[in-house]
């Protein structure tokens, strides 16, 4: 092989800050890792069994591209009652990453601009830039809202997207209803379009979620199953927007995913049906056990949903810091893995209580460190 094989765009891609992360985490004995970015649940009982029914009974070749008509059905009596909008279709997706890849290359012209939010879900620069856009971030320390003027400031002729995810990976961030709705103003009257990534929104702990979709028509959305029914390895989720851009990514799905796994589609009617407000309202226990654990040594802002906190690092850079927490066992990611500023770091909290109240222990102590 030889270096003129690998494409250009390759190079674009950097995986440098998470692989560091890992090679110290590799020298780790026992460590009490909060670094995970999915549930600590396994996939509930009915779900595995609706896989295991559907393979049994032979639903194992391609399905039709857009997703298998029971699922389509449920999916789309779902968002026509929730949004009531004449043109909204959905289709379903090899994951939410599928939704993302697929919205982003049915959208993106090389140059174009989107903007996203610093901290941000690392897929969308990477994806982003894949295609040949450019990622525009936008600040939004030290309280991680949506910064409204910022957002008026940066469009200009370029700028294609704003993506949005709320309840945020990494912040935990809710985006409240002002912040949502003034976001939708912008893209419709900018004429920009607006994804919405709502992977978490099962996941919100002090409010209800809110969707752009409610105050803007042709927000363009994009969901799915790992998070909420604990299904990261099974690869499903879902999409809906308006029906021509649904079109061009059906069309786009057909030759590359082609469909989303058949089996794990059928097996997704019944996740569909199940109920995880247990799972959530544990998640909302965590959340308060871990910010009061913290709250004399960390600037903790977000933490509304998901299972993430953002502290700011109380000395050194974020990098210094997790090295530090790296070397007393403790497995957490530094900011920059997310963001353009190196400040603060990831917990997950999607852990046992056992977990968290070791991890808090050693946070501690580390805080005191250069008190
Ligand atoms: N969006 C966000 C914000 C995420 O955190 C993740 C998973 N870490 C994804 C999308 C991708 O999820 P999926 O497994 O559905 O592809």
């Amino acid at each position: 092989m030889s270096e003129r094989w690998i494409a250009d765009r390759m190079h674009k891609i950097d995986a440098s800050g998470i692989r560091k992360v890992f090679d110290l985490a590799a020298t780790m004995k026992n460590p009490v890792n909060l670094s995970i970015g999915q549930p600590h649940f396994d996939t509930p009982e009915p779900i595995k069994k609706a896989l295991e029914k559907a393979v049994e009974e032979g639903r194992n070749a391609y399905s039709q591209t857009q997703g298998i008509k029971p699922l389509l059905e449920k999916v789309q009596a779902s968002i026509d009652t929730e949004y009531g909008h004449a043109d909204r279709k959905v289709f379903i997706t090899s994951g939410t990453s599928g939704g993302l890849m697929l919205t982003l290359s049915a959208l993106l012209n090389p140059g174009d601009e989107v903007i996203v939010f610093d901290p941000y879900f690392v897929m969308y620069k990477h994806l982003t830039t894949l295609v040949g856009g450019v990622v525009r971030p936008i600040s939004t320390y030290p309280d991680f809202r949506i910064p409204l003027d910022k957002v008026r400031e940066a469009i200009n002729e370029r700028t294609k997207l704003i993506i949005l995810n709320s309840p945020c990976n990494p912040t935990g961030h809710v985006a409240s209803e002002e912040e949502v709705r003034g976001l939708a103003e912008i893209a419709r009257e900018h004429d920009v379009a607006l994804l919405s990534d709502e992977i978490y929104r099962s996941f919100c702990f002090d409010g209800s979620f809110i969707s752009p979709a409610r105050y803007h028509d042709q927000t363009i959305v994009i969901d799915g199953f790992s998070k909420s029914h604990s299904m990261t390895g099974w690869r499903i989720g879902w999409c809906h927007g308006p029906e021509p851009i649904m079109q061009q990514m059906i069309k786009l799905q057909q030759f590359t995913f082609v469909c989303a796994p058949h089996p794990v589609q059928w097996a997704a009617c019944t996740a569909w049906d199940v109920d995880i407000s247990d799972r959530v309202s544990d998640y909302r226990r965590k959340r308060d056990l871990l910010r009061a654990a913290l709250a004399d040594n960390f600037e903790i802002s977000g933490a509304g949903g998901a299972f993430y906190m953002f502290p700011r690092a109380p000395w050194g850079t974020g990098t210094e810091f997790v090295k530090k927490a790296i070397e007393n066992e403790l497995l957490i990611i530094p900011g920059n893995v997310f963001s353009g500023q190196d400040s603060h770091f990831r917990i997950s909290y999607a852990a046992p209580d056992e977990t968290l109240q070791k991890g808090a222990e050693i946070l501690n102590k580390l805080a005191r460190l250069h008190a």
